[in-house]
């Protein structure tokens, strides 16, 4: 039988909550689908860092090589050490490390959810945002600091491998599904960084010559994920776009207690890492009432990249059956809590 060895990384606040509530799901799926799933819990959190001082091991990254996927969720307690630390030390240590240069988030709106959209056009995008350089690369300073004129300059970086392999990773995925991507720059108003955008968008293009492809400025898509939704299916973007539209899908979809993400690195080789997008929630910590359906459909994001098709699809065909009833967490107005959610969908699988 086939056995994949995951890392566990509850992390801090409801992110061993809704961990703890949809492995077990998974491990379900696996043996109904005849394959298993090997978990190891590794303790790397906040409360890691007051007792240790780091948030994981200096060989963290390397022991992490060992596993076939990295499923997470979520990091940072801001009350006990500052977000900039336990992010840069645990999630960002790992997504460089492991150069996990593409983050793929689907926004769909599940069968029962009610999203904000009075609409009854289909939501269902694939956002795919370059996640290693781009407008967040952090070059840039300050001059004249304090002065009438200083002057602050912040430098997006796009290299052409950079580029390339998000957009290869889109048109990839677009094969997979409705062969159409939408290309998405600024590029009448950022002549240099959303030109080269374009053109490696064309030159790549020419790989795939079935998969229809559209050049977005990113205002009018944000406006078109709201007004006509049903038009788009994979769409790519930089660093800072992607970051803004993923949020914008995440609200349609009917808000963080669904958003998932997948953290790859399309040359493979490593583990990709599986999360929520959802921080630690210390608002609600403690109580059961975190939404666990973003952290399985993670999980069913991760499935699908260790390439078991089936097992993701009957996930989310189980998820989609609980939705439809209306059942839910608090924020999804229902009444149930997170293990009773998860318990739900194992009931449905
Ligand atoms: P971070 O800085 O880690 O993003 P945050 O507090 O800004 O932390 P979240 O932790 O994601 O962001 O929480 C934002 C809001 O959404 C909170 O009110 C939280 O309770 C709610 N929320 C987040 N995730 C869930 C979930 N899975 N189920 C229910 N509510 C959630
Ligand atoms: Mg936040």
């Amino acid at each position: 039988m086939k056995n994949y060895r995951i890392a566990l990384l509850p992390g801090d606040g409801i992110g061993s909550e809704v961990m703890e509530a949809a492995w077990p799901v998974l491990q379900t799926v696996a043996e109904r689908q005849g394959f298993s799933l090997e978990g190891d819990w590794l303790p790397w959190s906040c409360d890691y860092y007051l007792k240790h001082g780091t948030m994981m091991p200096a060989d963290g990254v390397e022991q992490l090589r060992a596993f076939d996927a990295i499923y997470l969720g979520a990091v940072g307690l801001p009350a006990t050490v500052p977000d900039h630390v336990s992010l840069r030390e645990l999630l960002l240590a790992i997504r460089q490390g492991l150069d996990l240069s593409v983050n793929a988030r689907p926004h769909r709106l599940l069968a029962g959810v009610k999203g904000p959209l009075r609409t009854d056009r289909p939501f269902d995008i694939l956002c795919i945002r370059e996640n290693t350089e781009g407008e967040y690369a952090g070059a840039g300073g300050r001059v004249h600091r304090g002065g009438e004129l200083e002057v602050a300059v912040e430098t997006a970086i796009f290299t052409r491998a950079g580029v390339e392999r998000v957009l290869r990773h889109g048109f990839e995925q677009a094969r997979l599904r409705g062969g159409k991507l939408a290309s998405v720059t600024k590029s009448n108003a950022q002549r240099h960084s959303m030109v080269f955008w374009d053109e490696m968008t064309d030159r790549v293009a020419a790989d795939y010559p079935d998969v229809a492809v559209t050049r977005y400025h990113v205002d009018a898509i944000a406006a078109r994920m709201i007004t006509h939704p049903e038009t788009l299916d994979v769409v790519v973007a930089s660093n800072l776009f992607g970051d803004i539209l993923t949020d914008i899908g995440a609200a349609i979809q009917g808000g963080l207690g669904f958003a998932a993400s997948a953290n790859i690195n399309p040359a493979g080789g490593v583990p990709g890492m599986f999360e929520p997008v959802h921080g630690s929630a210390p608002d609600i910590m403690g109580l059961g009432l975190a939404n666990p359906l973003a952290t399985l459909w993670a999980g069913a994001l991760m499935l699908r990249h260790l390439g078991e098709i089936a097992a993701a699809e009957a996930l989310m065909a189980a998820i989609e059956k609980v939705t439809a009833t209306g059942a839910g967490t608090p924020d999804m107005g229902g009444d149930l809590s997170t293990t009773q959610l998860a318990a739900a969908v194992t009931a449905a699988l």
